[in-house]
């Protein structure tokens, strides 16, 4: 007699971004991805959004491993900082994966300082025994070398997470997705298929990466002065058809962007990256060599606010001013969100008198998601007895169970998730079960990285959002507050109960300080961090706004 088993997606549906979905048999969890978000232009202050995690607090020793489809952040970025949280319950799951995505995740754990964590590399073909999981990872291709789709199988079935895929008939690097071995799947029963949606809305087939190296190479020949190419730093196969074309060109290329270099640099020593001696250039070496010999390859496709191109437009680089003469190519269009953004950015560009090339001018961009007929595709060859939607906002979710439907599959058994929702199949069939709770999680603060970064982030606060200070006045005798705290604001776009508010503030601030006092907290230090994070989210909560949040604790 088997058990049940339960798919769910704490992230991913609903919306672009935190890919985490925890399937659970027998009472043991298995963790599919772990990855984030970006915040929207109106989480200011924000520098990143995880999915909530809270099902797993108390069930550490229930995990049996997460395992990562690919190394891109909405996958991967949330790893270090779920882990992070959830070691001082007990020892951490190990974390499985591709190669090249296992690189990435120990080089996000070095920086976090996990180094206590088990990542194993698994290839693409190979099988992991993990309690009452037999789990298959499958080469697939996307914009990112080393993509896996992951087979879970247990007594009910196969469970087919496709990961992101496009079906590329001519990746740039490595074999196409192995078809045979997912009709084999197929062959053999599929139960439930999670696939990507996030193209479900675009007709045909999506193009070849290898179409895209042609016509950079055409738009490089028509450039004069310097060319700067931003894609998302782990676009190894852009940045591969850069290199390419630049050598044909006869220019040397230098990579910007922290993130950018890591990529590349992890990427060419496990041989996905190849780079033909002395073409690379350090950023600092940039003004020793003539304009009409230079390509720049930068991070900031998507105007990320600290990204190397963003500051290039605002004219706060350290290496490389831009100018009149430049030209600057978007070989990717931004992800749903960040179109102000990249357009604020573009518009930066013109000013300085840069010519700005895009995707929508000349083909240098090519998705890594596959579009409709590739979705039928994989439908087809898996032939999968119950179909969710994964990976799109709600209308992709939908279209991609209309696909479903278009090549047979009953309506009901397509089920149009939500995050939170599990679907639970038992030898009886599938159903929706009770919603668990899912939302977001915000990571103020970059505890990691440059000072340089904090201080960005900083000014950007205080531009957008003010500062506020506290100065909360205790006894030293117990702790308790014995004089008003005081409150002073600056540059904080007020509504008009401004009054009330204050007020309440004030009552949030002795809350805290009572449950300080309560539990017998005396450090100024800790005080001042307890204040610093109640009042962030109590002003957030009220204000929607991020101001810097300044409390300052005196004992007397
Ligand atoms: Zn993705
Ligand atoms: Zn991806």
């Amino acid at each position: 007699m088997s058990g049940k088993l339960r798919i769910l997606p704490l992230g991913g549906l609903g919306e672009i971004g935190k890919n985490m979905t925890v399937v659970e048999y027998e009472d043991r969890l298995l963790v599919i991805d772990c990855g984030l978000r970006f915040p929207t232009a109106e989480m200011v202050g924000i520098d990143l959004v995880l999915p909530d995690f809270d099902v797993l607090r108390g069930r550490l020793d229930d995990i049996e491993g997460i395992i990562i489809t690919h190394g891109h952040e909405d996958h991967l970025g949330a790893l270090p900082w779920v882990l992070r949280d959830l070691r001082s319950e007990g020892e951490l799951p190990p974390i499985f994966g591709a190669p090249l995505t296992m690189a990435m995740a120990r080089s996000k754990l070095d920086e976090h300082k996990l180094k206590e964590v088990d990542v194993e590399d698994v290839s693409a073909g190979e099988t992991l025994e993990l309690g009452p999981f037999s789990i298959e990872l499958i080469h697939m291709t996307h914009s990112i070398p080393d993509m896996v789709a992951i087979a879970v199988t247990t007594d009910l079935g196969t469970v087919l997470f496709t990961g992101d895929y496009k079906f590329d008939q001519t990746p740039v690097d490595g074999p196409p997705a192995d078809m045979a071995r997912l009709a084999q799947l197929g062959a053999e029963g599929v139960l439930v298929l999670c696939g990507d949606s996030t193209n479900a809305d675009r007709p045909g087939f999506s193009p070849s990466e290898a179409g895209i190296g042609p016509h950079l190479l055409q738009a490089f020949a028509q450039c004069e002065g310097r060319i700067v190419v931003t894609c998302f730093a782990s676009n190894i196969h852009r940045v591969q058809q850069v290199i390419d074309a630049a050598q044909l060109v006869n220019r040397k290329v230098a990579l910007l962007g922290r993130s950018m270099r890591k990529n590349a640099n992890i990427a060419r020593s496990l041989g996905h990256l190849d780079v033909p001696e002395g073409i690379m250039l350090q950023p600092r070496q940039i003004d020793d060599f003539p304009d009409e010999r230079l390509i720049i390859v930068s991070t900031g496709s998507q105007g990320e606010p600290l990204s190397a191109l963003r500051r290039m437009a605002f004219n706060d680089h350290p290496q490389v001013d831009l100018r009149r003469g430049d030209t600057v190519m978007f070989a990717a269009t931004p992800v749903p969100g960040n179109e102000r953004a990249v357009n604020e950015t573009i518009d930066r560009l013109y000013a300085i008198g840069c010519r700005v090339v895009t995707a929508s001018d000349t083909p240098i961009h090519a998705s890594g998601h596959g579009y409709e007929e590739e979705l039928k595709l994989m439908l087809n060859l898996t032939q999968p007895r119950y179909v969710m939607p994964f990976h799109g906002d709600h209308k992709r979710l939908e279209l991609h169970g209309k696909l479903a439907e278009a090549v047979g599959i009953s309506p009901d058994n397509i089920f149009k998730g939500q995050n939170g929702l599990p679907l639970e199949i038992d030898e009886r069939g599938a159903r929706f079960g009770k919603p668990e709770r899912a939302g977001m999680i915000f990571v103020d603060g970059v505890e990691i990285g440059d000072v340089a970064d904090v201080a960005l982030r900083d000014r950007r606060m205080l531009s957008a959002d003010g500062i506020f200070v506290v100065v909360a006045t205790i006894s030293e005798q117990d702790g308790k507050s014995v004089a008003d705290p005081e409150i002073i604001f600056r540059g904080v776009p007020f509504p008009e109960e401004a009054e009330e508010l204050v007020g309440d503030i004030g009552a949030c601030i002795d809350r805290t300080l009572e449950r300080a006092a309560k539990d017998n907290i005396r450090e100024i230090d800790v005080l001042q961090s307890m204040l610093h994070d109640d009042l962030a989210a109590f002003v957030y909560d009220r204000l929607r706004r991020r101001p810097m949040v300044l409390p300052v604790v005196v004992e007397v």
